[in-house]
């Protein structure tokens, strides 16, 4: 989009996407993660301030399935955030003048007088997806030994465990007597 398209009084787009557009924008980056309903819409409010700075504000909806990484079954994860982020035309002479990078700065930037209001949707769900995705706060993982799901199997015991110790127990004993 273009800084010239947005009107004075400010403009509303709303943004509808689907899995394979996620999928495309993360690229080569891993992460385990798939839209359960194919969807995410979002609407975002576009000011232009003193003529140069982007203002954007948004609601955005997802229903994502993420990997619980303790159990590694996949759970619904519902994002609903508002989001608000300005881009500063990009500034060569700012970077080189203070020898920073960008990314240093802090502040997001469009180039050319064009922005990618899809990018910034983008970015928004990365920043509402956890680190550490878990089912539930409480989940208790798989089994170490057998790999059995402990949430499923409260009162598991693992055979291999009880082996385990009762050879450590032997071990033990030799050890002692040597
Ligand atoms: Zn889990
Ligand atoms: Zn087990």
């Amino acid at each position: 989009m273009n800084i010239r398209d947005i009107p004075k009084e400010g403009g509303r787009v709303n943004i509808r996407k689907d899995s394979e557009w996620f999928m495309n924008m993360l690229g080569d980056a891993d992460i385990d993660i798939e839209f359960l309903n194919e969807e995410m819409t979002a609407t975002i409010d576009i000011h232009l301030h003193h003529d140069k700075a982007v203002v954007i504000e948004g609601e955005l909806h997802a229903d994502v399935v993420l990997r619980c990484v303790k159990c590694l079954e996949s759970f619904r994860n519902l994002i609903n955030r508002h989001f608000s982020v300005t881009l500063e035309p990009y500034d060569a002479s700012l970077t080189t003048r203070h020898a920073v990078s960008m990314a240093e700065l802090d502040t997001e930037v469009y180039l050319n007088d064009e922005f990618d209001p899809d990018a910034v949707v983008f970015e928004q769900i990365m920043l509402s997806l956890p680190m550490y995705p878990l089912c539930r706060h409480d989940c208790r993982g798989l089994c170490p030994y057998c790999g059995i799901n402990l949430n499923e199997n409260a009162d598991h015991k693992c055979r291999q465990h009880e082996e385990d110790s009762a050879l450590s127990r032997q071990l033990r004993k030799i050890k002692n007597n040597l």
